[in-house]
């Protein structure tokens, strides 16, 4: 059984594309029909491998979007000179097929728990821990949880009104760093030591941190939460790659 699940996850296979959905107008979230799924846990990722006609092959992560139990979903951030974004953010429609393999990781994982979470999102860094946050729901679980979330204005939030629904116990902060709504009274800078010491539980409490996003954004707030005195094991980070 083991062994069917892992020649699952490190195989190639044909999903189908069930649906898409515009996130923001740089975003789009892809729900996939996979045959050979062996579950996922919230916050691992898969990879795509785009084929071209010529035999050129690309391959890049995503995060799963979606929490386990719910069918396979990834939101992807089109970066205009990129090779693959563009094309799952613009071409890809019902119907088409896409390779896959996964579900990949096991160390940004959040299973469920008691103690209090700390979620920090720089872009599109969010979509693991909206995995997290859905997996929460689904599981009935009422652990308090802050979400701290950089992004470059209002426009470019991800999954705008599931987060402004703020379930009981959940806190989503947002910090707008390069435009800003009239009377915004939120955050509008960086990330940075003062705010993480602002939002960030108590160490006491012994909380568990998960930051995702461009691998700049992860190593700064990663350093502002150790010498906060959150134990660097109880910091868990994934980097999506380049600069924010
Ligand atoms: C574990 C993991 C999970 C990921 N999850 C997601 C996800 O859920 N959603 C998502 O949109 N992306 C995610 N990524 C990033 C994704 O894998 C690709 O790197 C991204 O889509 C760009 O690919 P591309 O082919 O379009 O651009 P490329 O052709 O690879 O790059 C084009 C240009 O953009 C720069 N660049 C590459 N990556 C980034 C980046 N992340 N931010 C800013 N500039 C960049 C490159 O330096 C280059 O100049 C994840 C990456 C990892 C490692």
């Amino acid at each position: 059984m083991a062994g069917t699940a892992l020649r699952g996850r490190l195989t190639w296979q044909t999903a189908t594309v069930k649906s898409v959905a515009d996130e923001t107008d740089r975003v789009r979230t892809i729900s996939l029909s996979v045959p050979d799924w062996a579950g996922h846990r919230a916050g691992q990722h898969l990879d795509v491998r785009l084929t071209a006609e010529d035999g050129y092959r690309a391959e890049r992560s995503y995060s799963i979007a979606s929490a386990p139990g719910e069918p396979v979903a990834i939101t992807v951030e089109r970066l205009d000179d990129g090779e693959v974004s563009p094309y799952l953010t613009q071409d890809v429609q019902p119907g088409d097929e896409i390779e896959i393999r996964g579900p990949i990781g096991g160390y940004f994982v959040w299973d469920g728990g008691a103690v209090p979470l700390l979620l920090l999102a720089g872009g599109s860094g969010v979509v693991p821990l909206r995995a997290m946050l859905r997996h929460r729901a689904r599981a009935g679980s009422s652990v308090p949880v802050r979400l701290l979330y950089s992004v470059r204005s209002l426009p470019d939030v991800i999954y705008r009104s599931e987060l402004s629904a703020e379930p009981d116990g959940v806190q989503v902060i947002y910090t707008l760093t390069r435009q800003q709504p009239p009377g915004w009274t939120g955050y509008a800078r960086r990330v940075d030591a003062a705010m993480i010491g602002e939002i960030a539980w108590p160490v006491a409490q012994a909380p568990l941190a998960y930051i995702c996003g461009p691998t700049n954004f992860v190593e700064a707030v990663a350093a502002d939460l150790v010498a906060l005195g959150y134990p660097p094991q109880r910091v868990k980070t994934e980097r999506f790659g380049a600069t924010g």
